[in-house]
C-alpha cells in the first residue's frame, strides 16, 4: 500500500505505484485536465513522475505560482522548437523564466527581424495546437553531450559538459526537438494556450562582451487569453509612463555609467525635488519634528556597535583613510541616537522627534537597480521618535494621521497598510511585543482603517506598519514605514531619567513616509505620466510672444508672476505661436500664456491648459490669484476668478 497525504490533511490508497496525473484523475476528471505537475514531499516533478512509497502531494495548476512558472518555461521550449522547426540553421542555447514571461537566445549569425517574430510565433500556435505529447528523458552526461554534438548544437554540448559528470542530465523532448532541461514541463504542448512573443534584443554568449552575439526573443506567458490580454494592456500603460523615458522627455535627470544608480539631476528635475522637500519640511513643522543633518561618513566601529556591519556589510559602501575605516551611511538611524545622547535627557524631554533629509549610499546589486525607483544613493525622508512606552500608541496615531495626510496631499487616497508582527528570532520581552503590537494595531483600530496582519514578519527587533500606495493604474508601490526598535537605543547607550529617578532606555520608533525622495518622484511621475498637479510642475507657466514687439510685455508678465512665487518663464522665440504652443505642451507644462497685440494694449494674457482647454483672455491679477488658489490647495481644483470653458 502506498499512502499519499494530499494538502489538506487527507491520505489516499494506493495498491501499486501511481503517477501525479494518475492520483489527481483519482480525485477528478476536472483536476486530471488541469494538472501540470506536482510537489512531491516538497520537491516539484512532472504529471508523469512516478510515485512508488508513502508521500505528501500537493497538484500543481496554473492557478499555482509554480504553475505559471512551468507554463513560461514549456513555452520557452515551445520558442525554441519553433525557431529549430523554420531556421535549421539556428542553434539553442539558454532559456530562461523571467518575471512575467521568458527569453530564449539563439546564436543565428543572419539576425531575426520583426517579421520572424510574426513567423515564430505562428509556428509556436500550431505546435500547442498538435498537442505533442512532453517527454522526459534521463540520459548519462557524456552520452547528452554526444547527441547534441551531433545535431550540431555546439553551445548545448559546451553548457552539458561542464556538468559534472556523476549526476545523470534530464532531457525533454517534444516531436522531433530535444532540449536540456531540470523540468517540471507541462505534459502536452496543448497546455500553453496564451504565449506572445515580445521583443528581440542583442545578447552575448554568457554575458561575455568577447564572445558571440546571440540573438535574446524575449515572450511572455499566461494560464488565457484573458489574463494574456489583461497584462499586455498593463505593459503598454506602464511603458508609456516609464520615469527614465518621462525624465529623459521632459530634461528631468539622467543616469550614466560612471556613478551606477546615482542621479544626475537637472535643473526642473531638481525644482520638483526642492519642492517635494519643501512640503515635507513644512509638515515637519507641525508636527513638532526637529530637524537635523548628521555625517555622511562615520567610523567603522560604529557601525559595529549599532550592528549594521555584522548584517549589512555587503551593501555598504566604505573607504579608508589616513588609516581609519569609514562606512559612507546606509541608514541615519546610529547618527540621530548621537544627537539623543547629547546631555541628559529626562522624561520631560520625550517624545522627542528628530528628522532628516537622510541621503544614503546603498551598494544595490548592479542588475536590480531601475532609474529613481531602485538607486544606490537616494535621500529618505526619515525621522527617528524617542519616546517612553506609555507614550508609544499616542506617538502611532499621530504617525499615521502624518502618513495619510502626506499621501493625500500627493494626491493618493487608495492606501494599504500591513502589520508585521513578532518573529520566532527576536529580542525584547514577550510583555514589549506586546505593548508594541497592541499599539500599532490600536492605532489602526481607533482610525477604522482596515489592515491586514503579516505574522511573524516583524524585524527581529520590533513590530512595524507597511504603506502600500495604489497608482492610478492599479499598481501597488509599498513607501512608509513605522517602526518599533527595542534593541538599538541600548545597544548605543541612549537612554533617560525617569520620574523617579531611575535610568531608562527610551523606545525608538523608525519611520519614513515617502521612503525614498527619488523613488517617490519615479512614482509620483509613472502615476501622473509626467502631468504633475500644478503644485509640483517644476515650471508652472510659460508666457509666450506672438511677435518681436511683445516681448518686453511678454518679460513684464514673467516678472510680476515670479514675484508672486510662481515658477514661471518666457519662450520669446522667433517661432509660429502653434509650434510654441505644441512645444510646451510636450513639457507637461499646466498653463500657457499668449500674448499679443489686443493683450499688451489691454495689460490681458490669454490662457490655455496643457489639455489644450482655452480659459480665455483675462487681467494678469486674476490667474495669479487662481494659481495661488490651485497650488495652495495641492492641485485641489477650485477656480478662482478664471472661468473654466472646457471642463
Ligand atoms: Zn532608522
Amino acid at each position: 500500500m502506498i499512502d499519499i497525504t494530499l494538502p489538506d490533511g487527507s491520505v489516499r490508497q494506493f495498491g501499486q505505484s501511481v503517477t501525479v496525473h494518475d492520483v489527481a484523475k483519482d480525485i477528478g476528471k476536472g483536476l486530471a485536465r488541469a494538472t501540470l505537475a506536482g510537489e512531491v514531499d516538497g520537491e516539484l516533478v512532472d504529471g508523469s513522475y512516478s510515485i512508488q512509497s508513502n508521500c505528501t502531494l500537493r497538484i500543481i495548476t496554473d492557478r499555482d505560482p509554480e504553475g505559471l512558472d512551468i507554463i513560461r518555461h514549456s513555452t520557452a521550449h515551445l520558442l525554441a522548437q519553433a525557431v529549430k522547426d523554420l531556421y535549421p540553421e539556428a542553434q539553442v542555447t539558454i532559456g530562461p523564466v523571467i518575471e512575467n514571461g521568458f527569453y530564449y537566445d539563439f546564436s543565428y549569425p543572419l539576425g531575426f527581424g520583426e517579421e520572424d517574430l510574426h513567423k515564430i510565433e505562428a509556428r509556436m500556435v500550431a505546435l500547442a495546437k498538435a498537442d505533442l505529447e512532453v517527454r522526459r528523458i534521463v540520459e548519462n552526461r557524456d552520452s547528452a553531450v554526444q547527441r547534441f554534438k551531433e545535431i550540431g548544437e555546439e553551445y548545448k554540448a559546451e553548457i552539458i559538459g561542464e556538468i559534472p559528470g556523476g549526476e545523470p542530465i534530464t532531457l525533454y523532448s517534444q516531436g522531433d526537438f530535444v532540449d536540456l532541461c531540470r523540468g517540471p514541463h507541462v505534459p502536452s504542448t496543448g497546455h500553453l494556450k496564451a504565449f506572445k512573443l515580445t521583443q528581440l534584443a542583442g545578447a552575448y554568449w554568457r554575458g561575455d562582451s568577447n564572445r558571440e552575439m546571440l540573438q535574446r526573443v524575449y515572450g511572455t506567458a499566461w494560464p488565457n487569453q484573458k489574463e494574456l490580454d489583461a497584462y499586455l494592456h498593463r505593459k503598454e500603460e506602464a511603458e508609456k509612463r516609464d520615469h527614465r523615458k518621462l525624465g529623459r522627455q521632459l530634461d528631468l535627470f539622467h543616469f550614466q555609467e560612471d556613478a551606477p544608480g546615482m542621479v544626475f539631476w537637472h535643473r526642473d528635475g531638481w525644482a520638483l525635488y526642492t519642492v517635494v522637500e519643501r512640503h515635507v519640511r513644512s509638515l515637519l513643522r507641525e508636527y513638532d519634528y526637529e530637524e537635523v543633518q548628521t555625517p555622511q561618513l562615520m567610523d567603522r566601529s560604529m557601525w559595529k556597535r549599532s550592528g549594521h556591519w555584522d548584517k549589512f556589510r555587503q551593501h555598504m559602501f566604505t573607504t579608508h583613510i589616513d588609516d581609519r575605516d569609514y562606512v559612507i551611511k546606509p541608514m541615519n538611524c546610529p547618527g540621530h541616537v548621537q544627537i539623543f545622547n547629547q546631555g541628559l535627557k529626562s522624561y520631560r524631554d520625550l517624545p522627542l522627534r528628530i528628522a532628516e533629509f537622510g541621503l544614503v549610499h546603498r551598494n544595490e546589486p548592479s542588475g536590480t537597480l531601475h532609474g529613481l525607483l531602485r538607486a544606490r544613493r537616494f535621500t529618505q525622508d526619515d525621522a527617528h521618535v524617542f519616546c517612553t512606552q506609555d507614550q508609544l500608541r499616542e506617538e502611532v496615531a499621530t504617525l499615521i494621521d502624518l502618513t495619510y495626510r502626506m499621501y493625500r496631499d500627493f494626491g493618493f487616497e487608495d492606501i494599504e497598510v500591513a502589520l508585521s508582527t513578532r518573529p520566532d528570532e527576536r529580542v525584547g520581552e514577550d510583555a514589549l511585543w506586546d505593548v508594541a503590537e497592541d499599539a500599532l494595531a490600536q492605532a489602526l483600530i481607533d482610525k477604522k482603517i482596515p489592515y491586514k496582519v503579516q505574522k511573524g514578519e516583524g524585524a527581529f527587533y520590533g513590530p512595524k506598519h507597511e504603506f502600500v500606495l495604489r497608482d492610478s493604474i492599479g499598481r501597488r508601490w509599498q513607501c512608509g514605514t513605522i517602526q518599533v526598535d527595542f534593541s538599538m537605543p541600548g545597544r548605543l547607550g541612549a537612554h533617560y531619567v525617569s520620574e523617579d529617578g531611575k535610568k531608562v532606555v527610551p523606545v525608538m520608533i523608525h519611520r519614513a513616509i515617502l521612503g525614498s525622495l527619488e523613488r517617490f518622484i519615479g512614482i509620483l511621475l509613472e502615476d501622473t505620466e509626467g502631468r504633475l498637479p500644478v503644485w509640483l510642475a517644476p515650471i508652472q507657466v510659460v508666457i509666450m510672444n506672438i511677435a518681436d514687439q511683445h516681448a518686453g510685455y511678454a518679460s513684464e508678465v514673467e516678472k510680476a508672476l515670479t514675484k508672486q512665487g510662481i515658477r514661471a518663464e518666457t519662450d520669446l522665440r522667433n517661432e509660429k505661436i502653434g509650434y510654441k504652443i505644441r512645444h510646451h505642451t510636450l513639457r507637461r507644462i499646466p498653463y500657457l500664456l499668449v500674448v499679443g497685440e489686443r493683450e499688451v494694449a489691454d495689460q490681458t494674457i490669454a490662457v490655455r491648459t496643457r489639455e489644450g482647454r482655452d480659459l480665455g483672455v483675462v487681467p494678469l491679477g486674476d490667474f495669479a490669484g487662481m494659481m495661488e488658489d490651485r497650488t495652495s490647495n495641492h492641485g485641489i481644483e477650485t477656480i478662482g476668478g478664471l472661468k473654466d470653458s472646457g471642463s
